[in-house]
């Protein structure tokens, strides 16, 4: 019995990046499709700098329902969309793209993706004083995911002028107050979250975190780091071994996919179904990094 047919009704939909070898996005959306018996297939499609113009014309012309948007491209599309979605004008990025009429409209579920996967784990961001520790694209997203209802928010970076270019794109959406520290500052006040946006935990830096880890962790309740890839990084494993409770990367991925597949379906995903395609992703994830496959 042929059971999995692709059909002249099938729609496209896929992921755009360079490099694009490591993403999880197909594995999730495919499964999503499965689960809601959406006729569509999601690939990913790797694009070498400097035909992304020519990329997002094309796969326009070819019909491609939509599309995500990786590492480095995603800052790089505000010309090349019809309209931008709040959602991509708060954060200064676009994560997905959705075919209307004319052209591509660009989405940021990042932020939306995180906050889901918060709201899972029960962690509460109202009224808290946060530390965000980086100032790059995930930065951005969890500045924007928290800001509405943190009572503060602590930046620690490397270069201060990346954190000011932070500030400055949020301060046109929050009043939120905002500190910035250098790496190797302690804040004024003690913080209830410490989110670790930099990329130090994963690949060659697997064995690193910002020095600042430590005395920001003193007093937090919680611990979240946004890289996925290895689910325990050492700043989150120093959290746990504080009796700080934990959140890694993996949820915020899931859960940005999930929008970005409701926004390109036009369908509302329930939880109760999401659930097992989560474990799914983290038990591949798990089984990957224990096998130690390197997919970066
Ligand atoms: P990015 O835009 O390149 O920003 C990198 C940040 O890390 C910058 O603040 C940079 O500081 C800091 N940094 C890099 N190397 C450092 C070092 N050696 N010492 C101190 N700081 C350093 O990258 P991004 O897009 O924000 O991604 C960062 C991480 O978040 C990655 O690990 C990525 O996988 C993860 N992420 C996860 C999700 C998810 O869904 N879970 C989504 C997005 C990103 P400077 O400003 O000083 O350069």
């Amino acid at each position: 019995m042929i059971k999995e047919i692709i059909t002249g009704s099938h729609t496209v939909c896929g992921i755009i990046g360079n490099p694009i070898k490591h993403t999880l996005s197909p594995m999730i959306h495919n499964l999503l499709a499965k689960a809601y018996a959406v006729p569509s297939i999601y690939v990913p499609f790797p694009v070498e700098n400097g035909h992304l113009e020519d990329a997002i014309k094309g796969a326009y012309a070819l019909g491609i329902k939509g599309l995500n948007v990786t590492m480095p491209y995603k800052q790089q599309l505000e010309d090349l969309v019809v309209e931008m979605h709040e959602s991509a004008k708060q954060v200064g990025a676009i994560n997905t793209l959705v075919a209307k009429e004319k052209g591509y409209i660009g989405y940021n579920t990042d932020c939306l993706g995180l906050q889901m996967a918060l709201q899972e784990e029960n962690i509460e961001w109202e009224g808290k004083n946060v530390g965000i520790i980086g100032s790059g694209g995930a930065a951005y997203a969890t500045f924007a995911a928290i800001a509405k209802k943190a009572k503060s928010i602590h930046i620690f970076n490397r270069t201060p002028m990346h954190a000011q270019a932070l500030v400055k794109q949020m301060q046109a959406y929050f009043s939120t107050p905002t500190n910035i520290y250098s790496l190797e500052e302690v804040p004024a006040i003690p913080l209830d979250i410490v989110f670790q946006t930099t990329g130090l935990g994963m690949g060659n830096n697997k064995e690193k975190m910002p020095i600042c880890s430590t005395s920001l962790l003193n007093d937090a309740a919680v611990a979240v780091d946004l890289i996925y890839e290895p689910m325990q990084t050492v700043f989150l494993q120093y959290a746990k071994s504080k009796g700080v409770q934990t959140m890694n990367g993996l949820g915020m991925l899931f859960y940005q996919a999930v929008k970005a597949f409701e926004y390109m379906h036009d369908i509302h995903c329930e939880t109760k179904v999401l659930a097992p395609i989560k474990q799914e992703i983290e038990d591949y994830v798990s089984y990957l990094w224990n096998k130690k496959v390197s997919r970066l």
